[in-house]
């Protein structure tokens, strides 16, 4: 595309209508960066599939002339990809201290680790890659050592803001930079791209210290064992965990693989220095109930993590009994609202109390609500507003609230889109085709592969498969060989069965002979008919499969 060669231009890959896997690329003259390269998490509208990947094959193309991935942070909608995707791009990574601390685990978890260049930026220190020179300025969310990037070229500055919320009380990091992001906003920004996921919350988010304080109170009123299940990188969450438990003289007990990896990045980077020691799974089962915290993985229902184990039993360590206490001190990631449920539910019938964010002040957002977003515009004063990293909704919000700012040009993009900034104004100049990845048996997926659309057709409908025996001459040797599974059952199902053997019988008597000498005609034949009549009969359209046989004689 030649009309990329002078032209600064944002294209999201991910993350623009949805909340999750961001993955953004920027252009100027020859060279691109790439800003976050993360997952999402499947539905019930994606069948046996874990984890969804954006579709760089733009990025591939461009591979040659892209000079880094930048990651904001390390969050999985932000920096999950890279294991499954790095290898494909094969350029060097960059990102603040604990962001690659974490992922250097990851990695080495997942045995990927030995070529991949990992690089720690410092904050406030200019770093050149090609036409574009990169400063990260420190933020605060809910995780340590966030960063908004400032992205600077002979045509001015870029704003990518990533996660971030102004806490003046964020317990573990820093506070965000309000005097660093005035100084940008002195010096002109082009554009602000940045996070929607609280464009509908109204007023200000609350600071970590309230969570500590409700955490504080929730453990002091509960009389027995009290779990506690997090984000495993919400290292201040975890800081106000243990201090909750210590105000409480309860001893600390923590489980689930995330949360160890979290720690052990957290204390390499300066972190969670000065927390008391653990005490180990086997040794929590010894203590009095009522000097015990546990804190565990699993706050959205996963049933591999360490809660959902506990909560059936399963795990191998951690009982919990009646009048125990589990709180989550976490969000509900819209999706996962059922598995969450399970989880609950299971602990409830057991007479376990459940605490959430609904009954009591046990966590705060890392996000900005409306008013702090009103401030970072009046702060920055941009000429282009670029809302990214949310639903269509909250991108509308976002897009309305800056425009209440008066900020002269705003675009909701769409994942695909190539966005000119030339001249501080705004302009969809092309699209390109994003699908969506999983992988699965060691390769990458598109979502809409024939693959995996079998596969949801045959969860949804059930599957039908048709055997018949044909000579040469296009004769049948013996009635077609029906079944089927998901579509009936019981009386029905041998009824169901039969008829459809009935009806191929009958098409294939009915059908000319010259016709029954091509597999490929007989087997779209027998896959439309048994389709309709499946489908006039129980209202679904199942997968079916027509195996033709063919003997000589
Ligand atoms: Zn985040």
């Amino acid at each position: 595309m030649n009309f990329l060669d002078s032209e600064l231009i944002f294209i999201p890959l991910g993350g623009s209508g949805e909340i999750g896997m961001n993955a953004n690329l920027y252009h100027y003259q020859s060279d691109w960066l790439m800003i976050d390269l993360g997952i999402s998490f499947s539905d019930e509208t994606t069948p046996g599939v874990d984890i969804i990947l954006p579709d760089i094959r733009f990025a591939e193309e461009q591979k040659a002339n892209i000079k880094a991935i930048i990651l904001t942070h390390a969050h999985e909608d932000h920096f999950g990809a890279i294991p499954y995707l790095w290898e494909k791009l094969n350029v060097p990574i960059y990102g603040t201290a604990f962001t690659i601390a974490l992922l250097k685990r990851k990695l080495e978890e997942a045995k990927i680790s030995e070529n991949i260049p990992l690089n720690v930026i410092d904050y406030n220190v200019d770093y050149k890659f090609g036409a574009f020179t990169v400063e990260f300025v420190t933020l605060s969310h809910s995780i340590p050592d966030p960063a908004a990037i400032v992205l600077k070229t002979d045509k001015g500055q870029i704003l990518h803001t990533g996660d971030w919320k102004f806490d003046e009380t964020p317990m573990v990091g820093n506070k965000t930079d309000i005097e660093k992001l005035k100084l940008i906003g002195d010096e002109g920004v082009i554009a602000l791209i940045g996070d929607s996921t609280n464009a509908l919350v109204n007023g200000r988010t609350p600071s970590e210290c309230v969570a500590r304080e409700g955490l504080t109170k929730v453990i002091a009123k509960s009389r027995f064992t009290v779990a506690v299940t997090c984000f495993a990188s919400n290292i201040a969450r975890l800081s106000s965990i243990i201090s909750a438990a210590n105000e409480n003289n309860r001893h600390v007990c923590v489980v689930g693989r995330a949360l160890h990896r979290s720690i052990a990045a957290a204390r390499e980077t300066g972190y969670l220095e000065n927390a008391p020691d653990f005490v180990s799974e086997v040794d929590a089962g010894l203590l009095p109930r009522q000097n015990l915290v546990i804190i565990c993985t699993g706050s959205q229902g996963e049933p591999r993590a360490a809660l959902a184990k506990i909560s059936n039993g399963m795990h191998e360590n951690i009982k919990l009994q009646a009048e125990d206490t589990v709180i989550f001190s976490s969000r509900q990631i819209p999706g996962n609202e059922n598995a969450i449920a399970r989880v609950q539910n299971q602990f409830l019938r057991q007479k376990i109390n459940i605490i959430t964010d609904e009954d009591a002040m046990v966590h705060v957002s890392g996000h900005p609500a409306r008013d702090e977003l009103i401030d970072l515009y009046n702060i920055i004063r941009p000429k282009i507003a670029i809302p990214v990293h949310g639903t269509a909704r909250h991108l509308d919000a976002h897009a309305k609230l800056a425009a209440s700012c008066q900020v002269p040009e705003i675009l909701i993009p769409e994942n695909g889109n190539i966005i000119s900034l030339k001249n501080n104004t705004i302009k969809v100049v092309d699209n390109i085709t994003v699908s969506q990845f999983t992988q699965g048996s060691g390769s990458i997926i598109d979502l809409q592969s024939d693959m995996l659309r079998s596969r949801r057709q045959m969860l949804w409908n059930g599957s039908v498969s048709v055997s018949v025996l044909l000579d040469q001459m296009g004769s049948l040797m013996q009635a077609p060989t029906v079944t089927q599974d998901g579509v009936c059952m019981g009386e029905e199902e041998s009824d169901y069965l039969a008829d459809i053997s009935l009806l191929v019988d009958t098409q294939l008597e009915n059908t000319n002979k010259n016709l029954l000498n091509d597999d490929n005609a007989v087997q779209t034949l027998i896959i439309g008919k048994v389709k309709s009549a499946t489908k006039s009969r129980f209202r679904i359209r199942p997968k079916v499969h027509a195996h033709i046989i063919r003997i000589a004689g």
